[in-house]
């Protein structure tokens, strides 16, 4: 079903009235965790300002280790869903397990399957069964067919509003924290009829290569980047060494608005 071969046109993302894959680039920032309204709020209020619409922010943490942040929860989606009302935006979370998806749907505009989670083939269908679009991430060492097939779950259970995300592999290479695999997005476009976006802040870990990697994502055709801004990087509760803080974010905006002009 995912397949260019099935559906030629391309598949427009409705996101309360964003059409995501109708050419447009967005732009999706937030902090990697909801960690205060106050928090969230500095970061919409940056967003705003540069005539933004989507903001992320994770309620439900997928960590690594089981000792750090784990998220706020429930709590956090209530955060999302009060700063969406107020600042007028779309808010993208990740959601961990199928039993959240029903709940989410009161609270966020886009839900998220992350890494971890790109063959929770459980959570793909309980995805594929609700009336919401669905931002999946690429598997930490999936390869382009296991990702296409992962979309393939969710759009067989009767969703079709889905949007690729590249978010890097892993690979032998150490100086970023994951291989952003560029190449990943038109070979996604190619093979498949849904937008594709690129997220720079997890795929490169490194606040050094945002920009660059942004701008590379937007030359070789990507509907979207993601990034993270936290407005005091240094003490988030998560990703505190390659999240932006709001002058970098306004900075990272700006440059890319003038490279856009320049495309
Ligand atoms: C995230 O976007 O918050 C996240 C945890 O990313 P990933 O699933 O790509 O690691
Ligand atoms: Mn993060």
């Amino acid at each position: 079903l995912v397949s260019r071969k099935k559906k030629p046109e391309d598949t427009i993302v409705d996101v309360k009235g964003e059409k995501i894959g109708d050419g447009k680039q967005y732009f999706v920032m937030g902090p990697c965790a909801v960690e205060s309204y106050e928090q969230v709020a500095a970061v919409a209020e940056a967003v705003k300002k540069h005539g933004l619409k989507l903001l992320r922010g994770g309620a439900y943490k997928p960590r690594t280790s089981p000792y750090d942040f784990q998220g706020l929860g429930l709590e956090g989606l209530k955060i999302l869903k009060r700063i969406a009302d107020e600042y007028d935006l779309a808010v993208i979370s990740e959601i961990v397990t199928p039993a959240d998806i029903e709940l989410a749907l009161d609270y966020i505009d886009v839900i998220q399957i992350g890494a971890r989670n790109m063959q929770n083939f459980e959570l793909l269908k309980a995805a594929g069964q609700v009336k919401k679009p669905v931002l999946l991430k690429r598997g930490l060492a999936a390869t382009i067919e296991e990702f296409i097939n992962a979309a393939e779950y969710i759009m067989s259970q009767g969703n079709d509003q889905i949007i690729l995300c590249e978010r890097g592999i892993r690979t032998y290479e150490r100086a970023t924290r994951n291989t952003l695999d560029i190449s990943a997005v038109p070979i996604l476009k190619k093979e498949t009829h849904l937008p594709v976006f690129v997220d720079v802040t997890h795929s490169t870990g490194r606040r050094d290569l945002l920009l660059p990697c942004a701008k590379a994502a937007l030359a070789i055709g990507a509907d979207g980047v993601m990034a993270e801004v936290h407005p005091d990087p240094a003490v988030a509760l998560s990703d505190s060494a390659q999240q932006m803080d709001i002058d970098q974010f306004n900075e990272f905006m700006e440059e890319l608005k003038s490279f856009q002009r320049q495309m």
